[in-house]
């Protein structure tokens, strides 16, 4: 979501005739993209924006505009001003469309612009510029905001209730991108599964995902994130009959203790978790991931055991796991907290058994084969691609950059716990 939100802001600025400068330290403007999902990202851009004071010192020029989520918050605005005065503009996540015309307000004035306006359900804008930078897939917000108020997080405080965009707009802007040449759609919301379940227009995410089905090309599609409270079999029976539908979901459980979820508000236990997961794994060659965390207040040994097990019950592909947060004016911030040594020790924990299980996950490919999106060349070996198989894992293998946005067939010669190395083969 936010590197989508960074490409929608680069879209303002290229419309305007800005290009990306070589370094920061040639950059007229610096626009900063901010997340307050965990203090951890917090602290990071605080201690990027102190790091521009003297570039500004030595060039009033410089424009430095903090924009997002982290913006949002309440008494955001007054603190960054306060510890920040050579801030130019504030924008929060609902308002980064304005970033032109603050930019306008700076040149012709020169002094602070900002709006964190905390309207609760600000207007969906449509066709703000993007400069994608994700090469051969584009991605697609399907909706905004969200109103599940799990009590760890500060996503609702900060983006606002749930709003949907049309479906036409949303098919409308895959079929362009689609003739532009992309071949991977990822769309992108909260809660997918909930898409336009407040309106009565009589479209679901099921709908959705079969109308894109429908569009006659070769593409891949991917979504996130799916939520355990709504995410159903529909959407599992239309991807087995929708050959671009990827088979690779993405369902956040958070915890496999039915104590914890339920004061997280997640409204689902961990046997409705399993029931989904073991319907989600009638798909063939299916990739799993999920997002958990650890030290939730109250999480006691016993719970975090839950989390163990269901992790080795589900054996996720991959899964992306935290150290609870907490975040100002959340339900959980106003609990008893646990301590920084006992969240170390059981996300270290966590984190080790699940790369043992993706390890274990990789060497299942080995001697396959797959089919390939060829994304980019590999960053750190001259002459070897990379891209994912359909259920999201990264392949490398060796071929010519002509090959970057097609298809190719790569059999799995080798494997390691977060890639595979392989080699193109040609198949009768
Ligand atoms: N809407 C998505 C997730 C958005 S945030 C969903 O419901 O799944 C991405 C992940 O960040 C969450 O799934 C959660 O695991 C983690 N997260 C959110 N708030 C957090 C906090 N306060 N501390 C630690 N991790 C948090
Ligand atoms: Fe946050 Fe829960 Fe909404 Fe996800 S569903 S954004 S975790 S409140």
């Amino acid at each position: 979501m936010n590197v989508h939100e960074s490409e929608k802001l680069a879209g303002i600025l290229k419309n305007r005739g800005y290009a990306p400068a070589e370094n920061s330290q040639q950059a007229d403007i610096i626009v900063f993209n901010t997340c307050c999902i965990r203090d951890t990202a917090e602290q990071k851009i605080l201690g990027n924006i102190g790091a521009v004071k003297k570039q500004k010192k030595l060039n009033p020029e410089l424009i430095i505009a903090v924009v997002g989520c982290m913006s949002q918050q309440k008494g955001a605005k007054e603190l960054l001003q306060q510890k920040f005065p050579y801030i130019d503009i504030v924008l929060g996540s609902s308002n980064l469309h304005e970033l032109s015309s603050a930019i306008d307000k700076i040149l012709l004035k020169r002094h602070f612009f900002s709006n964190v306006d905390d309207n609760e359900r600000p207007e969906i804008i449509e066709n703000t510029p993007v400069y994608r930078t994700s090469g051969t897939n584009a991605w697609v917000n399907i909706m905004y905001g969200c109103n599940n108020y799990c009590s760890y997080c500060v996503v609702p405080y900060v983006r606002g209730r749930e709003r949907s965009r049309q479906p036409e707009a949303v098919l409308d802007e895959i079929k362009t991108l689609i003739d532009g040449g992309y071949k991977e759609i990822t769309l992108l919301g909260q809660n997918v599964d909930s898409y336009c379940a407040l309106s009565d227009n009589g479209w679901n995410f099921a709908r959705l995902l079969e109308n894109i089905a429908k569009i006659d090309a070769k593409f891949r599609l991917r979504f996130m994130s799916s939520h355990p409270k709504d995410f159903n079999k529909d959407i599992v029976d239309i991807i087995r009959t929708a050959p671009n539908i990827c088979n690779n979901i993405h369902l956040p459980v958070q915890s496999g203790s039915d104590r914890i979820l339920k004061i997280m508000n997640r409204k689902y236990t961990a046997e409705h978790y399993l029931s989904l997961i073991s319907y989600i794994k009638t798909l063939p060659d299916v990739g799993i991931t999920t997002d958990m965390m650890v030290g939730f207040p109250t999480e006691t040994d016993e719970d975090f055991e839950l989390s163990l097990s269901l992790l080795k019950e589900v054996r996720f592909s991959n899964a992306y796991t935290f150290v609870y947060s907490p975040r100002k004016g959340t339900v959980a911030a106003d609990m008893p907290q646990l301590s920084a040594d006992i969240k170390k020790q059981r996300i270290t924990r966590l984190v080790a058994l699940q790369n043992a299980i993706s390890a274990e996950i990789s060497q299942e490919y080995q001697g396959k084969n797959f089919e390939i999106l060829v994304e980019d060349k590999n960053a750190k070996y001259d002459g070897v691609l990379c891209g994912r198989t359909e259920s999201g894992r990264l392949v490398n293998f060796q071929g010519d950059a002509g090959l970057i946005g097609q298809f190719v067939n790569v059999e799995i010669k080798k494997t390691k716990a977060a890639s595979l190395w392989g080699e193109i083969y040609v198949g009768k």
